[in-house]
C-alpha cells in the first residue's frame, strides 16, 4: 500500500499522535478504540471523527515524525 510518509497521525486522548503501526484491513485511517502503539511511547486508543482532527499535535510525536521524514527540524521542535 502507497504510504507518502513511514507514519500515520491518530487522534486519541485528545491529542494527535503519530504511529507507525498499519492501518487495520488495508484501510486508510485506524477504526475508533483500535489500539495503536505511538511515537512518544505506549499505545492509545484510536479517536475517530471530525472534531478529533483538530485537536494539538503531540510534540514528541511530532519532533519523531522530523526524525523518519529525515527532516531537520524547526528549532521550536524538539522531543
Ligand atoms: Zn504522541
Amino acid at each position: 500500500m502507497w504510504s507518502p510518509h513511514p507514519f500515520h497521525w491518530v487522534p486519541a486522548g485528545g491529542l494527535r499522535h503519530a504511529s507507525t503501526d498499519p492501518h487495520p484491513n488495508g484501510g486508510l485511517a485506524y477504526p475508533d478504540n483500535t489500539e495503536v502503539g505511538v511515537l512518544c511511547g505506549g499505545t492509545h486508543r484510536a479517536h475517530s471523527g471530525d472534531e478529533s482532527w483538530l485537536w494539538p499535535v503531540c510534540a514528541p510525536c511530532r519532533a519523531h515524525t522530523y526524525e523518519l521524514s529525515g527532516i531537520i527540524p524547526p528549532v521550536a521542535v524538539s522531543a
